[in-house]
């Protein structure tokens, strides 16, 4: 069932995505060659506890971190490491959440890593354009299949690939809630929005073919053919006076 949220609740999400944003700004800016996943998870559980919040993904199935690390052909669900050091030209993928006042926010931002190639900065654009191509297309009454065909559609038309075995999702009280959010979509399908609604958009992108698999740690998900991948999401809120970016400081 989908959980609608009043202005007091948004009002409570836009707390949990101020502190979200904030982790995530300070984890960009330690982001240098030399230092490890784990350096930049403490970075961000010291950050959301200091704010009177609690990571939302730690012990969330077990997971043993307060973000999600992933480097280069690791899409998402990277477990932080001090064995782990970044190294110049990778490109790191830093998804967190924070859960204040019994709502969680959730955000992921996809840093460089010293001087990274061309192709790696584009997958990076691509990837952020696709999220706001898509939430062009939210508005009440707009179909889930406009937000998904949109992000994908300028995915493709860059020559990428979105990932489609993993999924945005509601957010609120639960860190997952419906309903799921595909990166793909059919115009005019899918789920009619309403306000109310809170949204973790998040394209996972791809240079390669979008097919990725779970590695043996039970967490890490990676391409199936080593290609590079970029992740961007916002927590966002869909109102009768239009859609709220929760997770931007
Ligand atoms: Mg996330
Ligand atoms: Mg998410």
């Amino acid at each position: 069932m989908i959980q609608l949220k009043n202005a007091e609740q948004i009002s409570a999400m836009k707390r949990a995505g101020r502190i979200t944003a904030e982790a995530l700004v300070l984890a960009g800016e330690a982001v240098k060659p030399g230092i490890t996943t784990k350096h930049l998870d403490d970075i961000i559980c010291h950050h959301i506890e200091k704010s009177g919040a609690r990571p939302s993904f730690l012990g969330y199935g077990g997971f043993p971190g307060s973000a999600c690390i992933s480097v280069n052909d690791q899409v998402i669900h990277g477990i932080p490491s001090k064995n782990v050091v970044l190294q110049e030209g990778d490109i790191v993928k830093v998804d967190t959440g924070a859960f204040i006042g019994g709502y969680h926010g959730d955000s992921a931002r996809t840093f460089a890593v010293g001087n990274i190639s061309a192709e790696a900065k584009r997958l990076i654009q691509v990837t952020e354009e696709s999220f706001w191509q898509g939430l062009q297309k939210i508005e009440i009454g707009a179909r889930l299949g406009d937000v998904g065909a949109a992000i994908e559609g300028h995915v493709k038309e860059n020559g990428y690939a979105v990932v489609r075995k993993y999924v945005g999702h509601g957010i609120g009280r639960n860190l997952h809630e419906s309903p799921d959010v595909p990166n793909y979509g059919t115009p005019g399908r899918g789920l009619r929005l309403a306000s109310g609604m809170t949204l973790a958009i998040e394209p996972m992108v791809c240079t390669g073919t979008g097919e990725v698999r779970e590695l043996s740690d039970g967490w890490t998900v990676v391409t199936n053919d080593g290609g590079l991948s970029a992740h961007y999401e916002n927590t966002i809120a869909l109102t009768e006076n239009g859609i709220i970016v929760l997770t931007k400081v």
